[in-house]
């Protein structure tokens, strides 16, 4: 499943064509993704004039100029490709494998963008998990929007605010690092990646690292930055792999981050001079990546 690094890398990769573009014709290709597209999607979108596209946790938002906006997820395995007259390529393509099966080109857009050749972008989706609904309000404040927690990315993520947001609550600490009502966009890889960084167990109760000693303050700060770093270089691999895609032939394939716990069972742990090895337990159902010998 995308995480938010590379829903941010999709949007980094959109973002030069579809900016300022028109979008001449909507060809939908089916009637349905997850949910059935919006009543006279094509018609609305036709002749519209793309302002800006933006992201919230991991959903893409397309501000149109004098309609409404349109609200994109990638779901489990959607992806968006941009075809020109000679090229194609798919911006975000990382941990797990696509398809560029003709099949799965649910949504074609065709644009004639504010400067270069005209392009079409395609949404691919072999998983249909994916979908695409118009926001008549400001996109923030559609309701599957509303209830969305801070970004991970920033510094407005700091330890007072971690810990307030973890204060008194009995869940396990990944758990309540998953509740998108806290934080936004953060997802199974990178609550492992951040934990292991921070040295502080998955197992732990989230509320043991909020209180006024200077031992809990300094778990809250040290987790705060350990998750806005993890999301900062996987974005930043992510725009690298765009470059290095840009000068390429046109085939980015498997892009494999490199994870230092997750799904890495019975590896050494990474940290220098720990010894310890990485252990896989299952928490609400999903794998959970740690290090028992130097997370506590
Ligand atoms: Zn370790």
């Amino acid at each position: 499943m995308p995480e938010l690094p590379e829903v941010e890398t999709v949007r980094r990769g959109l973002q030069p064509v579809m900016e300022g573009a028109r979008i001449v014709r909507v060809e939908a290709r089916r009637p349905d993704l997850r949910f059935p597209l919006p009543e006279n999607f094509a018609a609305r979108l036709a002749g519209r004039k793309i302002l800006s596209l933006g992201r919230r946790a991991k959903y893409l938002t397309m501000h149109l100029e004098g309609g409404p906006a349109l609200i994109c997820h990638l779901g489990m395995s959607g992806s968006f490709r941009i075809e020109t007259a000679n090229a194609s390529e798919t911006p975000g393509d990382f941990h797990h494998q696509r398809t560029a099966a003709g099949a799965h080109d649910h949504v074609v857009f065709e644009l004639e963008p504010a400067a270069g050749p005209a392009a079409r972008i395609v949404f691919n989706d072999p998983r249909r998990f994916g979908f695409m609904l118009f926001a008549e309000c400001a996109p923030d404040e559609h309701p599957m929007l509303a209830s969305l927690g801070i970004e991970p990315t920033g510094n407005a993520l700091d330890g007072p605010l971690l810990a307030g947001l973890l204060e008194g609550r009995k869940a396990p600490l990944k758990a309540a690092l998953l509740d998108q009502t806290l934080i936004a966009g953060l997802g199974n890889i990178y609550v492992s990646e951040a934990l292991w960084r921070a040295g502080l167990s998955p197992l732990r109760r989230a509320g043991t690292i909020a209180g006024p000693t200077k031992r809990a303050r300094a778990h809250a700060e040290g987790l705060a930055g350990a998750i806005r770093a993890v999301i900062a270089d996987a974005i930043a691999a992510g725009g690298s792999s765009l470059r290095d895609y840009r000068q390429a032939d046109g085939s980015l394939g498997y892009f494999q981050h490199s994870f230092a716990v997750y799904d890495r069972e019975g590896e050494p742990c990474p940290r220098p001079g720990c010894g310890g090895a990485i252990k896989r337990i299952v928490q609400s159902g999903r794998s959970t990546f740690y290090c028992p010998t130097c997370q506590y």
